[in-house]
């Protein structure tokens, strides 16, 4: 036993050629298509409209999504691999990706065939968009803490309550959205929330304000306001009262894409540092002849790849259907995303003052870091269930 999996082959990333010709088409179109409008993205804060566009074309909202619901098939592997390429030109735009998991994952593993054909397949082919709301004002974490209600009447729901923090929300055609259904346990505060599929036009679902965060420009999150909202009972994912697990579940499996985001931002920063410390000189010598710059320049390399390593173990694992793929999954995610936000310091370090500069492009990974250690859980929450979960599998406890 290697502590705390079973065997030395649990460690394997399962790559193949397939993988590695679909990261260098995606880097192509990438770099073709997105990298040129970085700045306009920053500056006026929005995804152009023919990014979307190019993206459906090219059949990247249906990657990881099985075939007979309009998707092009792979994994989480290949699905960290887009992510990866998309973050490494533009971070928000991996976001934008995201979020569409962030509303398919709770359907494709707890829904109904009916709503996999009506909402995962236009999602799929990139003709609509999915968001996904559970924060609010009072729970973010503690997703138990929900104070949205759901009201059962006769063959529909009535739901009522505020969303905020909620990414694609004015772009999004569809939302997966929680709520109480019944009050909690005594023994159980999670029992009692359930999970429903919205549509955009339902009459009382309004989008409220835009948040201005630090970064992620062109894909800022908006607050979604419930306000007796009618659902039907054929649009609850998921058993009634077991909303939790959906929840969580889906958090699983999306956090190795947020993973992904840090690994794309660490390597496009990375990139840029050992390009900046070959070409500038100071004191009649190039910047990575300086013994500092060098080491600085080793362990951002050795943080790259351990956060690759651990995503691509991450993906695999949840590919290959493990259970243990949850605690490699925040695992992946707490470093990853750390380490970007690391790296991405380093990066406008190395390049003095010009990385303080907007123009130059750096800075702006790592205000995009930041948000990656924040949201699908904080690194807070991935600790605790990293320990949670090792403690659950070795002993059985609960803790
Ligand atoms: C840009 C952006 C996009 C987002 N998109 C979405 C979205 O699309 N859909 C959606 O539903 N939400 C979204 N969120 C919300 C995000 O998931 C939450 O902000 C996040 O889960 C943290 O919740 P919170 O903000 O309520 O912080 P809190 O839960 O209040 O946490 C505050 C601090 O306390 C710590 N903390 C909380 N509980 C514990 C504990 N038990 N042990 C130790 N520390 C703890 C946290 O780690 C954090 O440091 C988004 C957020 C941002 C910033």
């Amino acid at each position: 036993m290697v502590f705390p999996f079973q065997s030395v082959q649990d460690f394997q990333i399962k790559i193949d050629d397939e993988h590695e010709l679909f990261r260098k088409a995606v880097r192509e179109v990438i770099e073709a298509k997105v990298l040129p409008k970085w700045q306009e993205i920053e500056k006026t804060n929005e995804i152009p409209q023919e990014i979307f566009e190019e993206f459906a074309r090219q059949g990247f909202f249906g990657v990881g999504i099985p075939e007979e619901y309009g998707g092009q098939g792979g994994g989480q592997l290949l699905q960290a691999i887009l992510t990866e390429e998309v973050a490494r030109a533009v971070p928000s735009l991996a976001v934008a990706i995201g979020v569409n998991h962030l509303f398919g994952i709770p359907i494709l593993k707890f829904g109904t065939e009916e709503q996999k054909k009506k909402y995962i397949v236009p999602i799929a082919e990139g003709r609509a968009f999915g968001a996904h709301a559970n924060t609010e004002p009072g729970a973010g974490s503690d997703v138990a803490g929900i104070q949205t209600k759901a009201k059962k009447e006769n063959d529909h729901y009535i739901i009522t309550g505020r969303k905020i923090f909620i990414s694609g929300a004015e772009k999004a055609d569809f939302f997966v959205v929680s709520a109480r259904t019944s009050p909690p346990k005594p023994d159980k505060r999670w029992w009692g929330i359930s999970v429903f599929v919205i549509e955009k036009d339902t009459p009382g679902l309004k989008i409220g304000q835009r948040f201005n965060v630090i970064g992620m420009r062109g894909e800022q999150p908006y607050e979604v306001i419930l306000d007796e909202v009618k659902v039907p009972a054929e649009n609850l994912v998921g058993p009634e009262n077991e909303g939790f697990k959906v929840i969580v579940t889906t958090y699983d499996y999306t956090r190795i894409g947020i993973a992904a985001q840090a690994v794309g931002i660490a390597q496009a920063t990375f990139e840029a540092a050992v390009n900046y410390a070959l070409q500038r000189e100071a004191f009649g010598k190039r910047l990575i002849e300086f013994e500092m710059i060098i080491q600085k320049l080793a362990d951002m390399y050795m943080k790259l790849e351990a956060a690759r390593l651990l995503t691509y173990w991450a993906a695999t694992l949840a590919d290959e259907g493990r259970r243990e793929f949850v605690i490699a999954s925040s695992l992946a995610k707490a470093f990853a995303t750390e380490s970007a936000e690391w790296i991405a310091r380093q990066a406008i370090q190395i390049h003095g003052g010009i990385g303080v500069d907007e123009e130059t492009g750096v800075a702006r990974y790592l205000r995009d870091a930041v948000i990656t250690t924040i949201y699908e859980g904080t690194n807070e929450i991935q600790r605790l269930t990293i320990v949670r979960q090792l403690v659950r599998q070795l002993f059985g406890l609960k803790i």
